[in-house]
């Protein structure tokens, strides 16, 4: 085999992960006083999200969307504001313990789960933020058609309804075993988005292996294959939770 260097991020890289990490904190940190009713936190959830255009635009100021280090870029700055959206919904929650209404919460899953793509046992984020931008957009069409619940009870239903969302991503993500197979997952799902010099998306995956970097951390390597041009490449993936493995 031959030897790997494990792919860094650049500095350029770096600067804008630590600088828009930083953004998604401070705003969180501003709309989190909204989140004392359920209106407020459905509206202070909905600006998180839209956070996500300017990260988005400044990642594609330096990188293609479609390559590597832009896809890494956004997976990991997705993954903070997944949490942050979590952190606000689950605040409000547990300071509101009152039960919603049941009839209002089997009403909107009814209503709302149809129109949501199914995510995959691990979904990458932007997966979850997709979902959450489809359920807030069809909640507001119910909301617009009239409903007969309270439009408050409505509201603390949708915010039950949306931490359940993002609920199962977080949990794939921070349960020992449970996030290192979801690291794997990702792997694909990079491949599957990455776009070969030729202008096409088709890489197929003709080897992954498990390599260890200078200091013994352990990383996996995807050699890869343009289906329209053969063209081959290969990337790099670290696996900090590997060590989740050898405890179980
Ligand atoms: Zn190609």
């Amino acid at each position: 085999m031959t030897p790997t260097t494990k792919i860094e991020f650049s500095e350029r890289a770096l600067k804008i992960l630590k600088q828009e990490v930083e953004a998604i904190a401070a705003f969180h940190k501003r709309v989190r006083p909204q989140a004392s009713s359920a209106a407020g936190a459905l509206a202070a959830a909905c600006a998180l999200l839209n956070q996500r255009g300017r990260y988005c635009s400044v990642t594609a100021e330096h990188f293609d969307r479609l390559d590597f280090e832009g896809i890494q870029i956004i997976d990991a700055l997705d993954e903070h504001l997944t949490k942050a959206i979590r952190a606000l919904l689950k605040a409000f929650i547990e300071e509101h313990r009152r039960t919603p209404e049941l009839k209002a919460l089997r009403f909107l899953a009814e209503k709302l789960v149809v129109q949501l793509q199914e995510l995959p046992p691990y979904p990458v984020a932007y997966m979850v933020l997709g979902s959450l931008h489809a359920a807030l957009k069809a909640f507001q069409k119910l909301i617009d058609d009239g409903t007969s619940f309270d439009i408050e009870a409505i509201e603390h239903a949708f915010a039950h309804f949306l931490l359940g969302v993002v609920d199962k991503y977080v949990q794939t993500r921070e349960r020992p075993g449970e996030r290192h197979h979801s690291d794997i997952y990702r792997e694909y799902v990079v491949v599957r988005r990455l776009k070969c010099g030729c202008g096409e998306e088709k890489y197929d995956v003709t080897m992954q292996a498990l390599c260890h970097g200078a200091k013994g951390e352990p990383f996996d390597r995807l050699d890869l294959q343009c289906k329209a041009c053969g063209a081959r490449r290969s990337v790099t993936f670290d696996l900090p939770f590997f060590k989740d493995l050898e405890k179980m």
